[in-house]
């Protein structure tokens, strides 16, 4: 096996799944989102699975595709991109960073994770060969500052990645966090990848704020999106990477000799959930905060302490009440006496996390939740 897997496992996110799965728990780990996806693009639209291409597409993917991901960021966040040039279909939102970080950056650079991050990042940066350079942000609102950040920029620091709406915490980055995101980007010319994955999930009535909008950014920001969250189709294995043609021309080079294209038919019925209207979004949005308002209820009435996410589907619990000292610990007792999975917070850090926090994914239908709610109030 070669030395760049050296310590890596399969993510703690599917291994929880294993372990629920074992035990009998409820699973609010892995953020599997199963509510159900638009009925409208499973059925009755317009073009039936043996109509559609069954062939290679081009690397960039199909321009149906490009052209329904270009005008959802419009609609979206005011976000401009050509679809002839700047936006790639990928293999997820985890296949767009793959190829990202290919692509744009050398073996040894360094790159910026805001801790708590989501896992994946630090997995693909080994992978790739890269170094994570953690900059800790520290609850209850996890806040980008200048200095914290300047103090973790080194002379081999190439790229920062960001998250918005984030994963494991819920929080959106305000224009006030992008703005020391871009003044620390120009300082020492860097890349920003910037996770929008679950831009279309949140609970106030503020639009989604793109990085990439934001004044100094669109030159050196490569955004990377899926239609796994939107439309609760993870396994379709489908995202988009969008940024400046001269760097999304690159990231489909890599892209290319990675995986040849993102899945030609889902393309097609992809374009068909990106042109859904503004109500599909609205109802989504309305769901996740009746879900989210319930699960927090269920942890709050267990004594424990969830955080307040913007966005996202996750709450960001401390379980410090448990008399636990670490994430880990919580998540154990959770799982094995209140027959309960979440995520250890450890799984989102580099170092010990200072609190002892687990994730719980409340992407589940209600009878679910209803479940992990009751399950959660057992006593210890
Ligand atoms: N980024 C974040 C923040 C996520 O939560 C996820 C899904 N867990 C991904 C990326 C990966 O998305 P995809 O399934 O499209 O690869
Ligand atoms: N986004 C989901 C999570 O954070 C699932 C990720 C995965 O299993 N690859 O749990």
């Amino acid at each position: 096996v070669a030395n760049r897997m050296r310590g890596l496992q399969q993510s703690v996110l599917g291994a929880m799944t294993v372990r629920c799965r074992q035990v009998g728990a409820v699973n609010l780990a892995q953020g599997l989102s199963q509510v159900p996806p638009p009925a409208s693009v499973l059925a009755g639209g317009a073009r039936d699975f043996a109509d559609v291409g069954h062939s290679y597409t081009q690397p960039e993917g199909l321009p149906v595709f490009r052209e329904a991901v270009a005008d959802k960021l419009k609609r979206s966040s005011g976000l401009s991109v050509d679809p002839a040039t700047q936006v790639l279909a990928t293999v997820g939102a985890t296949g767009a960073l793959m190829a990202t970080l290919t692509a744009l950056l050398d073996e040894g650079d360094g790159v910026v994770l805001f801790e708590p991050f989501y896992s994946y990042y630090l997995s693909s940066l080994q992978v790739v060969g890269l170094r994570p350079q953690p900059v800790r942000l520290t609850g209850p609102d996890f806040a980008i500052t200048a200095e914290p950040l300047r103090a973790a920029v080194t002379d081999r620091t190439r790229a920062m990645i960001i998250c918005t709406p984030n994963n494991p915490t819920g929080r959106r980055l305000t224009a006030a966090e992008l703005e020391v995101v871009a003044a620390v980007a120009q300082e020492h010319d860097l890349l920003v990848i910037t996770d929008e994955v679950y831009d279309e999930i949140y609970f106030d009535a503020s639009p989604h704020l793109a990085a990439a909008t934001v004044a100094n950014l669109a030159e050196r920001t490569v955004t990377l999106g899926s239609l796994g969250k939107s439309f609760s189709v993870p396994g379709w294995r489908l995202g988009y990477a969008c940024g400046p043609e001269h760097l999304v021309g690159a990231i489909r080079v890599a892209a290319d000799s990675l995986v040849v294209c993102a899945p030609a038919p889902l393309q097609e019925f992809g374009a068909r959930a990106l042109n859904l209207g503004e109500d599909y979004y609205r109802e989504l949005r309305a769901m996740y905060d009746r879900k989210r308002r319930f699960l927090a209820e269920g942890f709050t009435a267990a004594g424990l302490s969830p955080n307040e996410p913007d966005g996202a589907y996750y709450l960001f619990v401390d379980c410090s009440r448990m008399g636990v000292a670490t994430g880990a610990e919580a998540a154990e007792v959770l799982l094995e006496h209140n027959l309960v999975g979440t995520v250890p917070g450890e799984a989102f850090h580099l170092d010990a996390p200072d609190r002892p926090y687990v994730r719980a994914c409340f992407s589940l239908p209600d009878d679910v939740l209803a479940e992990a709610v009751d399950r959660l109030a057992i006593g210890g």
